[in-house]
C-alpha cells in the first residue's frame, strides 16, 4: 500500500528510487561518573575526539566540487571554528572535571546550555544557528561512541539507494552526498533558512525536512518518490504514480532550462513594456544569489542583520564599510537601503539596547518610530548612508511609516547628518533620493500626503497585510488569515500606486507578494512596474511578465477592484492567470 507523508519541502526537484535509512537507532547519550583517577585520560579522549572531528571536516572541504558555491565552504568553516571555540572545548573539558563526568554526558550538557540561548530567539534566521551547535555536538559525540560517521558506504557507493533518510544531516555531510551516490534528502527535523537546507538548494540536491518520525515511517531499500517543492514524500508508490510523477521531472526539466534562458533577458512584457525586477537582501547569501539571478537592482536592503547577533551596535565607520561592500556587489546599479527597522518580528534578544517590547510589540516603539526615538543611533546610520551615496548610487528608504510628519521628521534629521558630514568636510550625494515604506494602513490611505515629502515609495505587503487584517504575521495560529488578494488590501495597494502616478514619483513592491508568481499580472494591472523581492524568485516572476500582455489585463482587474466579496478572489485570479 503506498503512504504519501509531507514535509517541509526546501530544495526543488523530483527523485524516484529506493530509502537509505540512516543511522535508525538515536544516540543515546549517558552518564556516568568516573574515579578520579580517570578524568585525565576523559578529558584526553574528548579532546582527541573533537581533533578527528577536525580531521573529518578538513577532509570535507577537500572534497567540494571546483564549480560550486563560494558559502559552502565557509559553512564548513563554521563548523571547523566552532569545534575550537572554548565554549565546545575547554567548557566541555571543565564540565567533565568538575562532574566527573564522561565526556559524551559533558557535551551534551554544554549543548543543552547552548541551545537554550538560541531556542528563545525570535528571529528565525538566528534560531536555525541552533542547528550548527547541534551538527558539531554530534559529530564528536558519534566519534565518542561509534567512531564513525553516518555513511553507510557500501550502501550508498552502489548508488542503489539515492534517497537518504536522516534523523537531520550536517552541512558537512550534504557537501559529501552526490559523491556517495545520495541523490535527495529527507530529514526528521530543521527548516527552510538551515545551513543544511541552503546548501542542498546550492547543490541541487532535492529535499524535504521537518518530515517528523521519518525514520520509524520509511524502511529501509523501500520505493519512494521525493517532491523537493511540494514537500511530499511517496512511500511504495504505485504505477500510475511512478508515471506521473517522471513526466511531471520531465516538465520541471523543461521549466528550470527555461528560467535559466531567461537569467540575460530583460523583462519585458509581450507589449514591450520594461518591468524593473529588483532584489530583496538581508543576508550575505541572497547576495550571491542575487549577482547570479541578475536584476536591475537592490530594491531592498535589510539593515538589521548587522545589528543582531552582537553585543553592541555597529558604529559609523562599520556600517559605512558594509554599505560600501554591498554598493560594490551591485556593480553600478541602484541600491535601496532601509533604515534600521527593530522592533517587533525583528527583535534583539537578550541586550540591553534596542526597542522596549512593550504591551504590544507590533503596535509599539519599532521601525522607524524607534529611530526617531534614539537620535543617536539614526544620525550614526544617516551618516553612514550618506558617505557611502558619494560614489555610487543609494536610496534611503524609511521603515513603518505611519504618518506624514515621521517623514518630515526623518528628512530633517537626513539634513542634520548631511551639515555634520560638511563641518567633517566628507563627501555624500546631496540629492540622495529619499523613499517611504507603506505598510501601514494609514500611509496608504494618506500616501498622496506622504507622496509630496518623498521620492519613491515601496509598497510592505507583509505589515500592510498584517496591520489592514488584524493579524499577527508569525503566528501559526492566525496564519489562514493572511491573504494578500482581500478586497480591503487591494484598495490599499491601489491607492499608493495611483498616489505615487499622481505625484510622479515611482513606487515599487518590496514585500513577499511582489516574489510570488501567482500574482504578478493582478500586480501589473493595478499599476506595479518595481517589483522586488528575494532573489530566489526573480526568474519565476520575469517568466510571467514575459507572457503578459497589459492590454488584456485592464477589464479583469478592474473587476477585481469592484469585487467586495473575499471569497471570489481566488477565482479571479485564477482567470486572469489563464489568460494567455
Ligand atoms: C514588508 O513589511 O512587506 C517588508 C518588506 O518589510 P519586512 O518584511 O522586513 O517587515
Ligand atoms: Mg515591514
Amino acid at each position: 500500500m503506498s503512504l504519501l507523508l509531507t514535509g517541509i519541502g526546501v530544495s526543488r526537484g523530483i527523485v524516484i528510487g529506493q530509502a537509505h535509512v540512516a543511522d535508525g537507532e538515536p544516540m543515546e547519550i549517558l552518564e556516568y561518573n568516573l574515579p578520579r583517577a580517570e578524568i585525565g585520560s576523559e578529558v584526553e579522549r574528548f579532546h582527541q575526539a573533537r581533533e578527528s572531528a577536525k580531521a573529518q571536516l578538513q577532509n570535507v572541504r577537500k572534497q567540494i566540487p571546483t564549480d560550486a558555491p563560494a558559502e559552502i565552504g565557509a559553512f564548513i568553516d563554521t563548523h571547523l571554528l566552532m569545534l575550537d571555540d572554548e565554549a565546545l572545548s575547554e567548557a566541555v573539558a571543565r564540565i567533565i572535571r568538575q562532574e566527573q563526568c564522561n565526556a559524551e554526558w559533558a557535551l551534551q550538557a554544554q549543548r543543552d546550555e547552548l541551545v537554550a540561548v538560541f531556542d528563545q530567539m525570535e528571529d528565525p534566521y538566528l534560531r536555525t544557528r541552533r542547528d550548527d551547535v547541534d551538527h558539531v555536538v554530534s559529530r564528536v559525540q558519534r566519534l565518542l561512541m561509534r567512531g564513525d560517521d553516518i555513511w553507510d558506504e557500501e550502501k550508498s557507493r552502489a548508488g542503489a539507494y539515492p534517497i537518504l533518510v536522516a534523523e537531520d544531516v550536517s552541512p558537512a555531510d550534504v557537501v559529501l552526498m552526490q559523491s556517495r551516490g545520495i541523490r535527495a534528502l529527507i530529514t526528521e527535523s530543521g527548516g527552510p533558512l538551515s545551513h543544511t537546507s541552503i546548501l542542498a538548494r546550492s547543490l541541487g540536491i532535492p529535499a524535504v525536512v521537518g518530515l517528523h518520525r521519518a525514520r520509524q515511517l520509511l524502511r529501509d531499500g523501500e520505493s519512494l518518490i521525493i517532491d523537493g517543492l511540494k514537500g511530499a514524500v511517496f512511500a511504495n508508490p504505485g504505477e500510475r504514480e511512478v508515471a506521473y510523477y517522471r513526466h511531471k521531472r520531465r516538465e520541471l526539466f523543461k521549466h528550470v532550462r527555461e528560467l535559466k534562458g531567461l537569467r540575460g533577458e530583460p523583462a519585458c512584457t509581450l507589449d514591450g513594456t520594461r518591468i524593473q525586477l529588483l532584489a530583496n537582501i538581508e543576508l550575505p547569501e541572497d547576495l550571491r544569489l542575487f549577482r547570479k539571478t541578475g536584476g536591475d537592482g537592490i530594491g531592498l536592503y535589510r539593515t538589521e542583520f548587522l545589528y543582531m547577533n552582537r553585543p553592541d551596535f555597529p558604529d559609523e565607520e562599520e556600517q559605512y564599510r558594509s554599505y560600501l561592500e554591498i554598493l560594490a556587489q551591485a556593480d553600478g546599479m541602484p541600491v535601496t537601503i532601509r533604515t534600521l527597522d527593530l522592533g517587533a518580528d525583528k527583535r534583539l534578544i537578550g541586550r540591553e539596547t534596542g526597542p522596549d517590547d512593550g504591551h504590544n510589540p507590533a503596535l509599539g516603539l519599532r521601525g522607524i518610530r524607534y529611530s526617531l526615538s534614539e537620535p543617536g543611533i539614526f544620525l550614526k546610520q544617516l551618516r553612514a548612508l550618506l558617505r557611502a551615496s558619494a560614489d555610487a548610487p543609494l536610496r534611503i528608504m524609511l521603515p513603518l511609516v505611519a504618518t506624514t510628519q515621521e517623514v518630515l521628521q526623518a528628512q530633517q534629521m537626513i539634513e542634520v547628518a548631511k551639515q555634520s558630514l560638511d563641518a567633517r568636510g566628507q563627501d555624500y550625494d546631496p540629492a540622495i533620493p529619499v523613499g517611504a515604506m507603506i505598510e501601514v494602513p494609514s500611509a496608504a490611505l494618506t500616501a498622496h500626503q506622504i507622496a509630496r515629502h518623498v521620492d519613491f515609495l515601496s509598497i510592505g505587503t507583509n505589515d500592510l497585510i498584517q496591520y489592514t487584517l488584524a493579524i499577527d504575521r508569525v503566528d501559526d495560529h492566525v496564519n489562514y488569515l493572511y491573504d494578500p488578494v482581500h478586497p480591503s488590501v487591494l484598495k490599499l495597494i491601489s491607492t499608493t500606486l495611483q498616489a505615487g502616478r499622481r505625484a510622479g514619483i515611482p513606487v515599487s513592491m518590496c514585500g513577499e507578494m511582489a516574489g510570488d508568481p501567482q500574482y504578478t499580472r493582478l500586480l501589473l494591472g493595478l499599476g506595479l512596474r518595481d517589483f522586488s523581492m528575494h532573489p530566489s524568485t526573480l526568474l519565476e516572476v520575469k517568466r510571467v511578465i514575459t507572457r503578459t500582455d497589459l492590454k488584456e489585463l485592464g477589464g479583469r482587474t478592474r473587476g477585481f477592484l469592484r469585487n467586495t466579496d473575499p471569497d471570489r478572489a481566488p477565482d479571479l485570479l485564477r482567470r486572469l492567470n489563464a489568460l494567455h
